[in-house]
């Protein structure tokens, strides 16, 4: 039987297909069975226009209901979907266009529809679980740019786990506000929606009015730590906003134990985390009926072995599973120094795991910093930090340093004296781990995920030592 996830979303959609699947913010709606008109079509032209199964098609276009219709159309016709950031240039575009060599480049998916043929493509295309189903390029912030290869089989794996885990059903409806470039909005959230057959409240972008307007149909919130912080920066967004929602998920990039605490406070409500990447979808969550705790991502999901590499308490997250890709595209070397021999795939981000099998994030391998021959994890210095007085945010880094390689440097949203909270940095920590300066900023530079982009921050101030 085949296994493409087409087949297996498209099972799940609503028997009654005049059911609504996008909810827009005009009032307008576009039900199942026009979304699976539309995917149908976009496959029977894929098809028409020489796409065979294996084939990458890519999509670099704002959000719509048509994205959508070409991702699942690629699906169907048995292609690779190759999602690109809106944002990116031309010059970027040109870099994944070399190396994917995707047959297609869509720009616009409402034209491409417009012109595909009347007939939906009848079948899909077989595919084993194997088979490529999409190329994630990772936000990589150093060096190339890779592609992570997911295979249908990895895709399928990680939606039905997480509609089980998260408790879906059919009575949901998902307030969908994400990009859809990227692993979060495009498998993590539009896959849970259309496996119930609910319908989503579409917003092209997170936007106060209608992200408020939003919650009362919605019950679900899929978002970004910023997404949070947002909410809570608008002082009209109250519990009754809340109130219809049954659970907010946040994911991405670490929430801020602040952000957690507020949210509670001000809703009623502890935000589940959970804790993902291009190369593996979702690793770890909270629990939905257990403790949600600030600061942890939770636990493995079912099937998911993780572990702590090196044999120390803290080390990078090792993991294996049914969703963890199957390589990086046209890079064999790079896909074999991230694999162990038993086959755990090295995340690259450094953690730690409780006995009952709960796991803390501390950062990114790469962003650990190595001062006077020590380990400063930055995590734990922005804990810190985060709690004194004044201090809103605050980013870690290492900076060249003569005498001590790395000197360890907090970049923070806020104000205060900056010898003062070295001074209370030091009676919590060892004076090693302490930052050695604090600079003042009114924002972080952020991708378009709310992720610090550390490595700006080191280009930025790399001569403050010398
Ligand atoms: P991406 O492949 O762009 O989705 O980025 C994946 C990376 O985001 C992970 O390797 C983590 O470093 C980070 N990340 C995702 N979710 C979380 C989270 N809940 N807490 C901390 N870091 C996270």
């Amino acid at each position: 039987m085949s296994q493409n996830l087409y087949d297996l979303l498209a099972s799940r959609f609503p028997a009654d297909r005049s059911r609504p699947c996008f909810l827009l913010s005009d009032g307008s709606q576009v039900s199942y069975g026009e979304l699976e008109q539309g995917a149908g079509r976009v496959a029977a032209r894929l098809v028409a226009d020489g796409v065979e199964p294996g084939d990458r098609v890519a999509l670099q276009a704002e959000k719509s209901v048509e994205g959508v219709m070409v991702y699942l159309g690629a699906l169907k016709a048995g292609a690779v979907f190759l999602p690109l950031n809106s944002a990116y240039t031309s010059a970027e575009v040109e870099y994944f266009r070399a190396d994917a060599e995707p047959r297609l480049l869509i720009t616009d998916p409402a034209s491409y529809l417009a012109e595909a043929p009347i007939e939906p493509l009848a079948e899909s295309v077989a595919r084993t679980a194997s088979d490529l189903a999409a190329i994630i390029y990772t936000s990589g912030t150093t060096g190339r740019s890779k592609g992570a290869m997911l295979s249908h089989g990895n895709l399928a794996a990680n939606a039905l786990a997480l509609y089980e885990a998260w408790g879906f059903s059919p009575k949901d409806v998902l307030l969908h506000a994400l990009p859809i470039f990227h692993v979060h909005g495009l498998f993590v959230a539009l896959h849970c929606a259309l496996l119930g057959g609910c319908p989503m409240v579409w917003l092209p972008k997170f936007a106060d009015a209608e992200v408020l307007a939003g919650l009362s149909k919605a019950t679900v919130m899929m978002g970004v730590p910023t997404f949070y912080t947002r909410l809570l920066a608008n002082a009209g967004f109250t519990r009754e906003h809340a109130a219809h929602i049954r659970l907010f998920i946040s994911g991405s990039a670490p929430l801020l134990e602040a952000t957690f605490a507020e949210f509670e406070a001000r809703t009623g409500q502890r935000i589940l985390e959970r804790y993902g990447m291009s190369e593996a979808v979702i690793i770890t969550s909270n629990p939905l009926d257990g403790e949600r705790v600030a600061g942890s991502v939770g636990f493995p999901l079912p099937g998911v072995e993780l572990r702590i590499g090196g044999g120390e308490d803290v080390g990078v997250i090792e993991i294996r599973g049914p969703s963890v890709f199957t390589g990086y595209w046209r890079m064999p070397e790079k896909t074999a120094e991230e694999f162990t021999a038993d086959g755990f795939f090295l995340t690259g981000d450094v953690g730690r795991q409780d006995p009952d099998g709960r796991v803390w994030i501390s950062g990114r391998a790469k962003d650990l910093i190595i001062s006077g021959g020590y380990n400063v994890y930055p995590k734990e210095v922005e804990l810190v930090l985060d709690e004194l007085p004044g201090v809103v945010e605050s980013a870690v880094i290492g900076l060249p340093h003569r005498d001590f390689g790395e000197g360890v440097v907090a970049v923070v949203i806020g104000q205060g004296d900056e010898a003062e909270l070295i001074a209370a940095c030091r009676t919590r920590l060892a004076a090693f781990k302490a930052p050695k300066r604090i600079l003042f900023v009114d924002e972080l530079p952020r991708n378009a995920m709310g992720k610090v982009q550390k490595n700006l921050l080191r280009q930025r101030h790399a001569g403050l030592f010398s």
